[in-house]
Parts: C-alpha cells; structure tokens; sequence
C-alpha cells in the first residue's frame, strides 16, 4: 500500500470527537461593523471576499483599526513574483500611539501589563497611564542618546514591563528594534548586533528564570567587543546584583527618572521598518526579518482579536518570551492594539512544580492561554492533580503554536485543561508570515474544531498545495504537498535584513507568484488544513512518501512516551530508513526491549511495516531550539553517521543532549 501523508491522520481525526464552541467568534460582528453595506452572511462569503478583494478588505480593516496621522491612499500595491510589498502607501502612522496613546485617552487606569514574575504571587499590574508613561521617558532618553529615526536598538533583557516599553519607545522614535532572546550567548548576541549595527544595547543586570539568576550584563560585556557599533548599553535592575560598568554603560531606570513623561511621537511611513527578529533556527542559519509598521500593525490586532475571540476586559495569557515572533505579536502588539490586558510570563512551565500554568490561570484570572506543544508535551508527564487542583474557571480559549501539536497533547490540553469546554485552537504561522494564518476561529457558523489541525485560513490567507513538479494541486480529495500561500497579507515581512535576495530566493522564487512556507500541508476533503512538519521531514521509504510527524504522532501514543522525533537517514536498499528518538516519561520501567516491540507493532498496525523505525534510540532529551522546537536537522545529521557535521548550533538550548545522543547512536550501530 502506498500510503499518502494524512491518510491515517484522517482516519484518526475523524474517529474523534469534535468540539462545539460555546463562545462562538465575533469575527464576522467586527466584520460587519467595517463593512456594513456588504450583505455577506456566511464565514465562505467573508473568506472569498478576503481574498478575493484584498485591497478593499485591509483596507477596511486598517481604516476603522489603527489610528492614522495621515490617512493612506491606496491600500496595497504588491507583486509576489517580484517579493515587492507596499501596504497602505503614503499612510503615516505610528504603532506606540496605537498601541497605547488611544487607550490612555479613554481609560489611563486600565490594566495594559500583568508582570507574571517568575516567583508565583508576586505579579505587579501596569496601567496604561504608567505604560505611557514609562515608554516616553525611554523615548527622550533613546533620543537623547542620540538614536535617531531608522537605528537599530537590540534589547537583550528579560520579559519585563520595561522590555515591552523599550520595544515601543523605539517605535515611538521611528528606531528599529532587535529583540534578542535573553538566554542566547555571548557568541549569538555578537553575530545578531553586528548583522544589523544596532547603535544601542539594553539589557539587565540579571534574569530570574525557574529560581535560578541568569548572568544577562555579563554575558552582553563578552559579546560587546565584537560589537563596534554599540555607542551606549543601559542596564536595567532586575536583581540589584553589582556587575562591572564601563564608562557608556547606565543604569535604565536611574536615567529614565530624569526623563519627561511625554514625548512627540514621529510620524512614521506605513512602510517603514518596525523591527526586525531573527528565526528560530531550526532549519539553518537564522534569518533576520524585517516587518513594517502600518502592514504588521494591521495583522497583529486583526489576528489577535479574530484567533482569539478577544474582548477588552479579558486576561490575555500568551506564555512566549518577547525573544520570539509570538511575543511580538500576541504578548506585546495584538494585545496592546485592542486595548488588551496581557500577561508578561517570566518563569518556566515548571516553577516551583508542574502545576505553575495552572496555578497562574486561577490567580490572574486568564481568558485566553497561548502556549507551545512543547510545553504540553513536558506537562503531561507529571500527574493530572497539577492541574486539577487549580480552578480554571476563567480560561476561554487554548493556543498551541511553534510545532505541529499531536493529538495526545491536543487532548491532554483540551479535556484535561479545558475541561473540554474551550476552543482549542492550533494556530500555525512563522515569523516571516507576522501572525496566525491557520486557525480553526475565525468562523461564525462552522464552530467544529478537530485535534491537531489549524483547519481554517486567517481572513486574507489562501493557503495552495504544490506537488513535486510544481503543479498546483486541486479537487475534493486528500491532497499533500508544498504549502504556499497565494494572496498578499499585510503582515508579512518585507525582505531579511542586509540580504533582499536571500528573502526573494527563499520565499518567492520556488513556486513563482506564491510565498513558499517551507512547510508541508495536508487539506482533507473537508477542505480543513493540516501542517505535516517541514518540507524536509518528508522522507521517501522504499518509494513510499511518509511524513515523520505520522511517525512520532503514533509513537507518542504509547502511555511511556513522553516526546518522540522522526527522522530520515541514507538507506542503501530502501533508499531512506526511519530513525526514531524517543523520550520516555518519569519513573518508567518497563524493559526496554518490550518497549521497543509494542513501538514497532503501534507503527505497523497504525500506518503500515514501511514506516516501523529502523532504528530506535531512548534519549533523556531532544535538541531543541532555544524556542522549544526540536532540531530536526541535528537528529539527521546524527542519524546519517554525520556527528562532525551538526552545522549552526547557536540557538541550541542544550548541547549537553547532543552528545547524549550521539553516544547512544554509536551504542545502537
Ligand atoms: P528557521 O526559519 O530559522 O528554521 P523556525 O522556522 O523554527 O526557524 P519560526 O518562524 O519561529 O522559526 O517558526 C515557524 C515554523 O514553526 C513554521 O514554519 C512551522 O514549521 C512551525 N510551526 C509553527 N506553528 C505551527 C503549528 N501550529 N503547527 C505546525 N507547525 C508549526
Ligand atoms: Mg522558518
């Protein structure tokens, strides 16, 4: 039997059950507010129109959501083929003034930051009065350092009210800012400030993390002598521990008192960058993309409030660092955007034990949860009572994002936490794409919701499958193969910094006229879409095609499992072979040999003798990203005897698993 990506996901999703929202979206509401002469009733009407008139959509959407200096002209003008974009031309706006200004107007005293610290029950609440506040004395004194419209400022610091500050004080001024995620080394930070030359370091003396100090100002003084265009850093105090500063270096908060609490926000090109982020890394060296203002703005609080079904007054608890795209989006922009309480998550999902999510649900009243499957993966090792025995009464709705969530954590998330009365939605998108694009919300009258897929495009969104040849694929059946998206959205990044022709290359020169995600996507007859891992992770066994996360989603099945990965490596007879790592749960002791039978039997009863595993190595760990997500590409490196060879491992979180598993690798040859 040749199977074909998703077949037996198919037949697993179908099986289960599905859930009816009891909170349907008021997507189409806001939708019809924007547009109150379109007589569009159903969610296919509203997607056609999306992608169908882009230009009127967001253009609508921009219009009535952002405030404008200076209204724009014409809401788009872009060529896929050439990887050109320009979105709201000649708008002027700036994104502080959205993102807080608007609402000091009409309420100064709501909560706009929930500081979840990392030792529970000593949260403090930021108004946006005070966030105001706070982020026009960085403005002045950024300007007053000399940081002028369209310098890079990196931020090196901690989530932190005055990381989310210092990111819009730049925005406030027209500077670009570079958040660098603060657990990366000394090496990474040097090779990020020195692609972008960014003229201001902020950082903190130390960063608190699951009880431990993190030595943040003495990791930054490693990296800055490789950093000539660093002119000034200034350290906030996050600990109070003494660190050695040099003559440019000054305390954040001592200088910013000395501030005025008001300061003249530029008026920005609707084009003009906002900030730029590196990748995560997973597939190679990361990329360092730019977004713009007025066309990320859009998307971050269109995405927010649609996705999510956020209304003012809900506790918006996205537990991303604001190192990754997803606190950009969903901790600091979409949030703020609509007016929004967010919380800034600063510990570990298990700090002081495994119940901490939980336990902060109950405490700061959490509508919305926004989380990763690592995390999940990690929680439902421990016992069920870390959850049970918080009250989660308030939750709403469930996220899950960064990787494909299988559905033992779907419904782990989903029963368990949920209590099965939340929407849980998967929500898939990457840096370059500026938020969600597939998600099972939005939708008005269709409210199933299916384990383990983001099922429904975003508003604007117009996901395409190519096969191996190039050809577009279509009708009603199952179809597999390249994922791209079709229309222009107004959150996608507008070029890699310092390397245009990396970004044209990557994403529009593989599928001409579309943007290439670099993913694999499944769209069953029901026209719901589904993520099967990367392009990369398609691998072809005796002829036939297999997804590894089909793989790992039936090893992760067994009760023992706690993480599985997948990968391919050179077969000299049946051209690839499969080579598994599993990770087992706490205090298991079944022998090892029966494990590694029920494993292959679940693999060929549950998808076919083609995909049971050549090899299976038990792991303590997976190498993954400092994100969370598990680095493929080192697994088959390792899997195909190339240990000498793991390319860029600088946003490794842990390289001690590597050695680990390349021991036992050599232990199984
Ligand atoms: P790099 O581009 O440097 O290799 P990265 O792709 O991991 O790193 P991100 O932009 O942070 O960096 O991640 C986006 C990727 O994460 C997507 O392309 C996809 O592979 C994966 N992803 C994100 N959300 C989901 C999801 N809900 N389901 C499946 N995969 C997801
Ligand atoms: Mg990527």
């Amino acid at each position: 039997m040749s199977i074909n990506k998703g077949t037996l996901t198919l037949a697993r999703y179908f099986d289960s059950r599905f859930v009816l929202s009891r909170s349907v979206s008021t997507a189409h509401g806001t939708l019809k507010q924007i547009f109150p002469d379109k007589k569009l009733t159903s969610h296919a009407d509203w997607h056609k129109f999306s992608v169908e008139q882009p230009e009127e959509f967001w253009g609508g959407v921009a219009r009535s959501s952002l405030k404008w200096m200076v209204p724009f002209q014409k809401a788009m003008n872009c060529d896929m083929k050439k990887g050109q974009f320009e979105w709201f031309q000649n708008g002027k706006i700036n994104a502080s003034v959205n993102c807080i200004d608007r609402h000091v107007e009409v309420d100064p005293e709501r909560i706009a930051l929930i500081w979840e610290k990392d030792e529970p029950g000593t949260e403090e609440k930021i108004t946006y009065r005070s966030l105001f506040q706070m982020t026009n004395q960085i403005a002045n004194l950024l300007r007053r350092h000399n940081v002028k419209k369209g310098d890079v400022v990196a931020l090196y610091m901690p989530v932190s009210p005055l990381a989310v500050a210092s990111m819009l004080a730049c925005s406030r001024i027209g500077a670009i800012h570079n958040v660098i995620f603060a657990g990366f080394s000394a090496d990474a930070i040097a090779t990020r400030v020195q692609d972008c030359n960014a003229v201001v370091l902020i950082t903190a003396d130390e960063g608190v993390r699951g009880g431990k100090t993190i030595p943040l100002k003495q990791t930054v003084d490693k990296a800055l002598g490789r950093c000539p265009s660093v002119k000034n850093v200034f350290v906030m105090r996050r600990t109070g521990a003494e660190v050695p500063m040099a003559t440019n270096h000054f305390y954040f908060q001592d200088l910013m008192e000395q501030e005025k609490s008001e300061c003249a926000p530029e008026s920005m090109q609707s084009e003009d960058s906002l900030f730029l982020l590196y990748t995560s890394g997973s597939t190679g060296k990361p990329k360092g993309l730019v977004h713009s203002t007025g066309g990320y703005l859009t998307y971050a609080g269109f995405t927010h409030k649609t996705a999510f079904n956020y209304q003012v007054g809900d506790i918006f608890g996205c537990v991303a660092d604001i190192g990754w795209v997803t606190g950009h989006t969903y901790v600091v922009y979409g949030p703020l955007l609509n007016g929004g309480a967010s919380v800034l998550f600063e510990s570990t999902p298990t700090y002081p034990d495994p119940g901490r999510y939980w336990e902060t649900v109950e405490r700061l009243k959490i509508s919305q949860f926004y989380g990763a499957p690592t995390a999940i993966r990690l929680l439902l090792r421990y016992e069920e009572s870390f959850v049970n025995k918080y009250d989660r009464s308030s939750l709403q709705t469930l996220g899950s994002v960064g990787e494909p969530i299988n559905v033992e954590a779907w419904e782990w998330f989903n029963d368990l936490v949920g209590e099965g009365r939340c929407d849980l939605v998967d929500t898939w998108w990457q840096s370059e794409t500026g938020g969600i694009c597939l998600t099972p919300r939005p939708s008005e009258e269709e409210a199933e919701i299916l384990p383990g897929k983001p099922m429904r495009p975003m508003f604007g969104i117009e996901p395409t499958l190519f096969d191996e040849k190039g050809n577009v694929l279509t009708g009603k059946g199952d179809l597999n193969g390249s994922l791209c998206l079709k229309t222009p959205w107004p959150g996608m990044a507008r070029t890699i910094f310092g390397d245009h022709e990396r970004y044209v290359n990557t994403y529009f020169k593989p599928y001409p006229g579309y943007f290439f995600t670099g993913d694999g996507g499944h769209r069953d007859p029901k026209g719901y879409w589904q993520i099967t891992g990367r392009m990369d992770d398609v691998i072809n066994v005796t002829g036939h095609r297999l997804g590894t996360a089909e793989v790992e989603d039936v090893l992760d099945e067994h009760h023992d499992v706690a993480e599985a990965a997948v990968v391919g490596f050179p077969h000299p007879i049946k051209g690839e072979g499969v080579y598994a790592y599993v990770v087992l749960k706490e205090h298991v002791d079944t022998e090892r040999e029966v494990m590694l039978g029920q494993l292959r039997e679940m693999v060929k009863k549950g998808i076919s003798g083609f995909a049971v595993p050549d090899h299976i190595q038990f792991c303590s760990g997976l190498p993954k990203t400092r994100s969370g997500k598990i680095m493929r590409r080192i697994l088959r490196q390792v899997a195909a005897n190339n240990q000498d060879n793991l390319g860029d491992i600088s946003t490794l979180a842990d390289p001690g698993v590597v050695d680990e598993i390349v021991k036992n690798h050599e232990e199984l040859q």
